[in-house]
């Protein structure tokens, strides 16, 4: 089905000149939203006609900073009590994606895209790391976004951890996946070039980074000034900060995305905002971790685009915005402060930065925009429009049940059943069994 027309619904287009649309309906036609029209302005008999009378239609949401790998940690209590940011890295993180190999890599994808379609999340932007299955491992991942029909931006993050060896092979693994987008240009997938953070990468790799990112005129994705350690470790081995010393080797252009910039300094700040690059908050990994909580506000106050993402704390980037306005109003110790900043992260610039990468109209429902779109069961019980969609979303459609969810125009979930070729049951008792001998290994 290539052609239908979407009616019936209240819509929310995340755009700010006209946010809330009624008696309006979408036809979607080879994946984009071709025309919004009222019902009766179409051909009666022109295709194929959905009603979704008493519900919302949003846009597919965008998670800016995502990690698939991290699928199979849940339920797992074996890592070891951690005081700090670095022994939580040291005790489960750096434990577990040693261990993860090329099943446990697309598996992992598998479930998390699964899931970010039942809660209406159709463009993820992810972070990887399986040291020692390194080549291929997009690939893999690539495999399981293409099966779901989800979009997502693939990397694989450099780091000399794990040895000059395989520093080398993710830098490569980064290298042949950029190319391989930009031979097969392909609507789902994209690729940025990955690193940890620049407390886990010498110079001389920074330096052989920053060749390829030349070469291949890309944009990046990294950690940066996660935690304190991350500022701490860069000033005492290379007498820079993290954005100062990430900087000099090139590797923040108007296309890279920081993820968390918890402890940035002003100066850092005016940097990112200068390069025109995006800075994505984390909020929930942030208070898990107890590394602080990122000063939204004075970074938006100085003009840089903040993105929001889960680093794979949850799928659901609802709930993900709700944690990260609290969150903002404890750390400006105001409850009046931060609830735009963080709304405008999801609603406004996730789509911004994923637009860097997919084009116009990304994220927003607006003639000619791709069409993801996603229904929510949700009839408001207080007036909903051009003035209150945002404390809908945040206080109301946070916690209604998506019902129904679209991307490319093709119809990924109708009515809380997936439309895939592949069997959600079998892929979850795969995901255990991989997890039981994961576990064992761990
Ligand atoms: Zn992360």
């Amino acid at each position: 089905m290539n052609r239908y027309i979407l009616f019936g619904g209240v819509i929310i287009t995340f755009n700010r000149a006209q946010p809330v649309l009624e008696d309006q309906a979408i036809l979607v036609e080879d994946g984009l939203i071709k025309q919004i029209a009222p019902l009766e302005s179409f051909n009666a008999r022109e295709c194929e006609r959905i009603n979704v009378e008493g519900k919302i239609i949003i846009p597919g949401l965008i998670n800016a900073h995502h990690h698939f790998y991290s699928t199979l940690v849940t339920g797992l209590g074996k890592a070891a009590p951690s005081k700090d940011f670095n022994q939580v890295l040291e005790n489960l993180w750096w434990r577990l994606d040693k261990k993860l190999l090329d099943e446990e890599n697309y598996i992992s994808a598998l479930v998390s895209s699964l899931a970010a379609i039942r809660k209406g999340c159709t463009t993820i932007i992810d972070h990887h790391a399986s040291p020692f299955a390194v080549r291929g491992s997009l690939g893999q991942i690539a495999k399981a976004v293409t099966a779901t029909g989800i979009r997502a931006s693939l990397c694989y993050e450099v780091s000399d951890r794990d040895g000059a060896q395989i520093t080398g092979e993710g830098i490569a693994e980064n290298a042949a996946w950029i190319k391989s987008c930009n031979a097969n240009p392909d609507e789902h997938l994209k690729g940025l070039f990955g690193m940890h953070a620049a407390f886990t990468l010498s110079d001389d790799s920074l330096g052989k980074i920053a060749a390829q990112v030349q070469a291949l005129d890309c944009g990046t994705h990294v950690h940066a000034a996660e935690a304190e350690a991350d500022e701490r470790f860069n000033i005492d081995h290379y007498g820079k900060r993290v954005v100062e010393r990430l900087n000099e080797f090139g590797l923040i252009n108007s296309q890279s995305i920081l993820a968390h910039g918890v402890h940035l300094n002003p100066k850092e700040m005016m940097l990112v905002a200068e390069k025109g690059a995006a800075i994505v908050t984390n909020p929930q990994s942030n208070l898990n971790n107890a590394v602080g909580i990122a000063d939204v506000c004075k970074m938006s106050e100085l003009g840089i685009t903040i993105g929001l993402g889960t680093d794979a704390m949850t799928v659901n980037m609802l709930e993900e915005l709700r944690v990260g306005i609290w969150a903002q109003h404890l750390k400006q110790n105001d409850p009046s402060k931060g609830f735009m900043e963080l709304a405008s992260a999801l609603f406004f610039n996730n789509p911004v930065i994923a637009q860097k990468y997919w084009g116009k109209g990304h994220g927003m429902i607006a003639e000619g925009s791709a069409a993801d779109l996603v229904v929510v069961e949700y009839l408001p019980h207080t007036p909903l429009d051009a003035e209150t969609w945002i404390g809908h979303m945040v206080y109301g459609i946070s916690q209604a049940s998506v019902s129904s969810t679209i991307c490319a125009g093709r119809i990924l979930m109708w009515n809380g059943e997936l439309l895939l070729d592949l069997d959600e049951t079998e892929v979850k008792a795969r995901s255990r069994e991989l997890a039981v001998a994961l576990w064992k290994r761990f």
